[in-house]
């Protein structure tokens, strides 16, 4: 069933040359479990899309419901509820995190967000994750500028999971990374999903990563989803 169900979705601006319709109506929906990719040229909306349906943007118009509840409806405390259940990865965690924070801050402070665990759940959590994500545990105390782009991905994938998420959107999530390692990454993204059953959103102007991640891809071009369809099909020769 779909965990993700997206209705006539608007995010518009305001901007000073007029409204800008990054999300035009858009519909589609997410099994429980999938991958679904999202791509597009730079500006197409792919990043708003994934943005308002995290509640990290407020929509202009339309419904997302999650697991059959409509989530732009929900009052303050059922959404910092649903905020554990769905995280997001960036293409460069520091670029949107502390630089100033070190490994172990960084996964942890979702945690410290959320309240209510004790040091010792903490500290155990931190390795746990450093483990899953092929982290040598000796980074713990490492700061980003101390590591290369691959190991500051596994942080970021350490720290969207840390809460025990149902569905990450995955924002670019190695279009910085050398090829060699963007496939280490989408590797490891893979076997978490199998390991816990979550759903993605992956969003990349990178059609060979796509390819590689899902067969399920939606195409946008200038706010509008143009094309939903499997890889297979998109990818087809003429
Ligand atoms: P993509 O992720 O596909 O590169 P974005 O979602 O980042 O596209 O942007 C879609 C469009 O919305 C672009 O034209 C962008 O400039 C515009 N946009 C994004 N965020 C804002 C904002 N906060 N204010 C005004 N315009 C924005
Ligand atoms: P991304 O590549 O991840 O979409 P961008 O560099 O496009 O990031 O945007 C970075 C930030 O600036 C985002 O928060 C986005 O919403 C905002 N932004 C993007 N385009 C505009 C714009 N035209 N006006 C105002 N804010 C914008």
């Amino acid at each position: 069933s779909n965990i993700i169900e997206v209705q006539h979705l608007k995010k518009y601006f305001n901007t000073s040359s007029g409204t800008l319709h990054a999300v035009d109506d858009v519909s589609f929906g997410i099994e429980e479990g999938e991958t679904l990719g999202v791509v597009g040229e730079s500006g197409c909306g792919k990043s708003t899309l994934g943005r308002v349906i995290l509640h990290l943007l407020d929509s202009t118009d339309g419904k997302i419901l999650y697991r059959g509840e409509d989530i732009t409806q929900v009052d303050r405390e059922k959404m910092s509820e649903l905020r554990k259940s769905m995280q997001i990865i960036f293409q460069d965690p520091f670029a949107s995190l502390n630089p100033r924070m070190t490994v172990y801050q960084t996964i942890r402070e979702p945690m410290d967000i959320a309240g209510g665990f004790s040091k010792e759940e903490i500290d155990k959590r931190v390795y746990e994750l450093m483990d899953t994500v092929g982290l040598a545990r000796r980074l713990v105390n490492a700061y980003p500028h101390e590591l290369d782009g691959g190991r500051r991905q596994r942080v970021g994938i350490a720290r969207a999971l840390v809460l025990n998420p149902k569905f990450i959107v995955c924002d670019e999530p190695v279009s910085a990374l050398d090829v060699s390692i963007q496939a280490q990454i989408l590797n490891l993204m893979q076997d978490i999903q199998e390991a816990t059953g979550l759903t993605y959103i992956f969003i990349t102007h990178d059609l060979s990563v796509v390819k590689y991640i899902s067969n399920n891809i939606l195409v946008m071009y200038l706010g509008q989803m143009v094309e939903k369809a499997e890889s297979d099909a998109l990818f087809a020769a003429p």
